[in-house]
């Protein structure tokens, strides 16, 4: 069957033997109902588990080249992460190949992050598994344990190195607040615009900064909203560093 899309009744379950087959590709064996949505990946529910993986998949890379490893120095985030990079390493790594039908390239760039989403929901270590058979090969669990030597960072906060460790931290909350609400069960039925609307909502600066501030996590240094606002982004990417990515989630979910 030539790539495409395709009509017809969704995929019900998963069995024993497609999940096996699911975990061959990813690495982890995941859920049967997130399995199912790697099988055939249509429909509400997929694209909802697309845009949980999508959020994770960008904390894992965030994390993962923090630092700038070799691997990463001459590639953008986007580079990584970008449909067409997601087709080529999906294509590779042989995900079509045990799908129920063949997507075309941004369908199963699409699947990727689906793939991503079912691992994130064993685990961010299961998620960094399956980013690594599917996205970046050099993703590895140590991204998103804590970083030997960082703990030295720790105080190093400074209003001008802000930039690196809010990279990551943005990220980190992005995936934080799509948990929130991926999981909420008065939300299930919404679909991604409708979740990304409330994300927005939720990562609002002044939203995030009345919090902060009443957390007492802002500094003295000044009121610029844009440079405070680093100022936390930094905060929750530095925890990620020093303490694991499990850690930075935590931290980040003290602003919802
Ligand atoms: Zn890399
Ligand atoms: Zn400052």
């Amino acid at each position: 069957m030539p790539p495409g899309s395709r009509t017809g009744p969704l995929r019900r379950g998963a069995d024993a033997a497609d999940r096996a087959r699911v975990a061959e590709v990813l690495g982890v064996d995941v859920d049967e109902r997130d399995a199912a949505l790697v099988l055939d990946p249509r429909g509400l529910a997929f694209q909802r588990l697309e845009w949980q993986g999508d959020s994770a998949l960008d904390a894992v890379v965030a994390l993962h080249r923090w630092g700038a490893p070799a691997c990463c120095r001459a590639l953008a985030h986007e580079d990584l992460v970008s449909d067409a990079a997601l087709a080529v390493t999906a294509q590779r790594a042989g995900l079509a190949d045990v799908m129920d039908w063949r997507p075309d390239p941004p369908r199963l760039a699409d699947a990727v992050e689906t793939c991503v989403g079912a691992g994130w929901h064993v685990s961010p270590e299961a998620a960094v598994t399956v980013a690594g058979r599917l996205v970046h090969a050099e993703i590895a669990p140590e991204d998103v344990a804590g970083r030997e030597g960082a703990a030295d960072l720790a105080d190093a906060l400074r209003c001008d190195a802000l930039a690196a460790p809010a990279h990551v931290g943005s990220a980190v909350m992005e995936a934080s607040a799509a948990d929130l609400l991926y999981g909420r069960d008065d939300l299930s039925r919404e679909d991604e615009g409708e979740l990304s609307r409330r994300r927005a909502l939720l990562l609002d600066g002044e939203r995030v900064l009345q919090v902060a501030e009443d957390s007492g996590w802002l500094p003295g240094c000044g009121l610029h909203p844009h440079h405070l606002l680093d100022h936390v982004q930094a905060r929750v990417g530095l925890v990620a560093v020093v303490h694991g990515l499990t850690a930075g989630l935590r931290e980040a979910g003290r602003l919802w």
